[in-house]
């Protein structure tokens, strides 16, 4: 899939859409997930243009990837579901529900979080 450069979170980084930011660094951008559904929903997402996790880790350069992953444990401390436990999502594609092309990791906690995946 191509990258769309009109997706929401290309929006958000470029400041043309307000968010309610949690975390940043040179490579990253962290912000509270605006339909949460955890007490904690915080989306983590490269300031790069990927598509998905295998774009990202096919194209980014070692200190992005390096990047995301630090910014996630950094964020699960700074929430506190570093201490109760926490999930990390990341949807790719049509089966996997992604709604917006841009890579994004979604951190849940702040509850049990549940099966891993719903019973269809
Ligand atoms: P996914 O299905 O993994 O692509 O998830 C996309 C997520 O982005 C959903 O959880 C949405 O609630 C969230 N979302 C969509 N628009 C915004 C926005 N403007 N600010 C924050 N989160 C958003």
């Amino acid at each position: 899939m191509a990258y769309d450069s009109n997706n929401i979170f290309a929006k958000i980084l470029r400041g043309e859409i307000p968010c309610k930011k949690v975390y940043e660094d040179q490579h990253v951008l962290a912000f509270s997930d605006i339909r949460p559904q955890a007490p904690v929903h915080v989306l983590v997402i490269p300031r790069g243009a990927y598509v998905s996790f295998d774009d990202f880790h096919e194209k980014a350069s070692d200190a992005e990837i390096a990047a995301l992953g630090r910014a996630v444990g950094k964020i699960a401390k700074m929430t506190g579901v570093a201490e109760t436990g926490y999930r990390v999502i990341s949807n790719a594609g049509a089966n996997g529900h992604q709604e917006v092309p841009h890579l994004h990791l979604h951190i849940l906690g702040g509850r049990p979080m549940g099966r891993m995946v719903a019973r269809d």
